[in-house]
């Protein structure tokens, strides 16, 4: 068998040997690698995280290891990853006390791509070939090496054994494997002959022989790794008027995986100098939710309610989201999914242990870990709620007027939790100053109430004193206030509560009177529409075009008249509200209601027809008003204002 002749081996056993040494990588992984190394040029210092995390993860191994073999002695502070860089040679290496690997585990891990990708990816190839950039979402890890160096080297040494290995590849297709010892005992390096920055790359190229870079790519992306990763720096000092080079060690990482720590040992000023960390506030967390999922999904998350209102919160480029977290290694900010927009004042981070490092954004949309996540998130700051609203009722009130809007958001938008979220709603209602919620309120309805009311508008002075309100206070009924935008969505979606209905004390039926009472109150009423026949027939041909109908009150005691709408229908808050936002609704033609009782209508009947039919129109603008609404023709309405003046000033003189 003719052997390749190669260079600087001596004999033919030497050379079989070396040949016997030479191994192909898998085709998916030839492939993976080709992508990697001429096609992607975006997210390259991603690498650092990824070999870090695998370190990292070494580390951890080792130790869980030792926790069952005793023979497996490692010192606590040998524990380390070590960035080395050389500008000389133009390498960095990256070297950790873990585990190491044997030479077959060597083969099995590096020599394919990591098992979970795979399938993937072959699925995928056509559309890495077109956008390389989505690699990322493959379980890439090891190979990421390649975006930034043409030639790698590993040595590693597995604990417990004596038998180095010593693996090199330029990616070339095929990689060489050789035993060769470790000096320094268990564990693994790996040297990356970094690339010469390609001209057509499309990013600032890094250095990544440079401390400050290095430095910068640790914090952003490893800080609470919780191995120290430790780079030797050196540092220029005058002494004496001369320049002194002093070389020391430098933990580059905080490793304070704060979250990974039970809440007990965790002190308040810790959680709070963590929110600061992560919200860019300078003030105190308004509460803090640190907790731990356990079973079907595994996750940590530390989450936080701000005690104030984040500059941008109401502005387009507030960005919602958490950060997302794997096996301690950062993975992203504002990661939207992991939080429904309605909890969008949440800060915090979730640190999982059953996503890839490689997880996208992409993949986060349809995964259904991060769906799972989102459930368990949003359940637990609910009960974080619940349980400030019973035992911190200041706290929550603050929380309320701050981000009461915001989670109001979940009625009309997520069906799924509206069981929740209605106990956590607070009102403003006729009862007193305080707020209330939708529970307490049903504790106050008199016996025989049936039906919760509330009444929407642009401020709560107006909605004290609105006209529809008087015969409901005339029972002694409680009305609930909503001022805000969202509050009209939310009282109609709400529909009912505790198996009472809610309803706009602006609607047609109020359901105020038990069936005696409309009885008996019926033959008045008849005798009543009788006397004023003629009257409510020329009000109704002169309002035609704006009212659906006439009708005679139950809800008014002191004011003439009033508009409502169908139960069903907008309100007319909605309808103001949807103008007001561009989206006019089809006019819809209310209920024009008269309070028989009122002396305006006894001496509206003494009228000529025309003078009735110019008075219908000051009646109607007036119930206009008095829903805080505007008269579509002001001057017409003052102009008769006048001339009614004039004319009932006759009377006096
Ligand atoms: P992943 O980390 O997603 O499994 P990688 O390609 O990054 O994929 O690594 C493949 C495997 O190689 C790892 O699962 C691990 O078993 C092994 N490995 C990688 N780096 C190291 C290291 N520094 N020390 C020990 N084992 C390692």
């Amino acid at each position: 068998l003719p052997v390749p002749i190669v260079e600087g081996y001596q004999n033919l056993k030497e050379q079989i040997e070396m040949s016997q040494k030479t191994h192909e990588f898998q085709t998916e992984a030839k492939e993976l690698l080709n992508l990697m190394i001429h096609s992607l040029y975006s997210h390259r210092e991603i690498f650092l995280r990824e070999l870090i995390s695998n370190a990292s993860d070494a580390i951890d191994k080792l130790k869980y290891e030792a926790i069952t073999n005793t023979d497996l002695a490692y010192k606590e502070e040998n524990l380390e990853i070590r960035l080395i860089p050389d500008q000389q040679k133009r390498t960095l290496t990256i070297r950790d006390t873990g585990i190491g690997m044997t030479q077959e585990e060597v083969i099995e891990n590096i020599g394919r791509i990591a098992r979970s990708g795979t399938k993937e990816f072959l699925k995928k190839r056509q559309e890495l070939k077109d956008s390389p950039e989505l690699i990322g979402q493959f379980g890439v890890g090891f190979y990421s090496a390649f975006m930034v160096a043409d030639k790698v080297t590993l040595h590693t040494q597995k604990v417990g054994t004596q038998e180095g290995v010593l693996w090199e590849s330029d990616a070339n297709g095929t990689y060489t494997i050789d035993q060769s010892p470790r000096p320094e005992g268990h564990g693994t390096t790996i040297t990356l002959h970094l690339k010469e920055p390609s001209k057509d790359e499309d990013e600032t190229s890094q250095d990544f022989t440079e401390q400050f870079t290095l430095r910068g790519l640790v914090k952003k992306y490893s800080d609470f790794i919780a191995h120290p990763i430790k780079l030797n720096v050196t540092r220029e000092e005058e002494k004496d008027g001369k320049k002194e080079f002093i070389v020391e060690d430098e933990t580059l990482n905080s490793q304070k995986a704060l979250w990974l720590r039970a809440a007990s040992e965790i002190s308040k000023e810790e959680y709070a100098q963590f929110y600061q960390h992560i919200s860019h506030d300078w003030s105190e967390p308004l509460k803090t939710v640190h907790f731990k999922a356990e079973g079907v999904i595994e996750f940590t998350s530390l989450l936080y309610i701000p005690s104030q209102k984040p500059f941008n919160y109401d502005y387009r480029d507030f960005k919602r989201g958490l950060q997302l977290y794997v096996k301690r290694v950062f993975i992203m900010d504002e990661c939207e999914e992991l939080i429904p927009p309605y909890l969008r004042f949440m800060k915090g981070l979730i640190d999982s242990s059953d996503l890839t490092l490689n997880v996208s954004r992409e993949m986060l949309q349809k995964d259904h870990q991060a769906a799972r996540m989102r459930k368990a998130v949003t359940n637990k700051i609910f009960g974080s709620l619940k349980e400030m609203l019973q035992n911190q009722r200041e706290d929550y009130v603050k929380f309320w007027n701050l981000f009461g809007p915001t989670l109001k958001e979940a009625i009309p938008t997520d069906p799924a939790v509206k069981d929740k979220v209605q106990d956590l709603l607070l009102f403003r209602s006729s009862h007193s100053n305080e707020s209330t919620t939708l529970k307490e309120y049903v504790e106050r309805m008199k016996p025989d109430q049936k039906s919760i009311y509330f009444l929407t508008g642009d401020s709560l002075d107006q909605l004290k004193q609105s006209p529809y309100l008087e015969q409901i206070y005339a029972k002694g009924y409680e009305v609930i206030f909503m001022t805000d935008h969202i509050d009209e969505w939310v009282g109609t979606q709400l529909g009912e509560y505790d198996g009472k209905k809610l309803l706009s004390a602006s609607s047609e039926d109020l359901e105020l009177e038990s069936e005696e009472e409309k009885k008996s109150k019926e033959e008045e009423k008849k005798a009543d529409e009788q006397r004023l026949k003629p009257l409510l027939e020329n009000l109704q041909s002169a309002l035609e075009e704006n009212v659906r109908e006439i009708k005679l009150s139950d809800r008014l005691t002191e004011s003439p008249v009033c508009l409502v709408s169908a139960s069903t229908g907008p309100s007319a808050h909605m309808e103001r509200m949807m103008e007001a936002m561009g989206q006019k609704l089809p006019p819809m033609k209310r209920v024009l209601e008269i309070n028989s009782k009122h002396p305006l209508f006894e001496s509206m009947l003494g009228l000529s027809p025309e003078k009735q039919k110019e008075w219908a129109e000051v009646l109607y603008d007036q119930a206009l008003l008095n829903e805080g609404g505007t008269v579509s023709n002001p001057q017409r309405f003052a102009k008769k204002m006048s001339d009614i003046m004039i004319s009932a000033s006759k009377s006096f003189q």
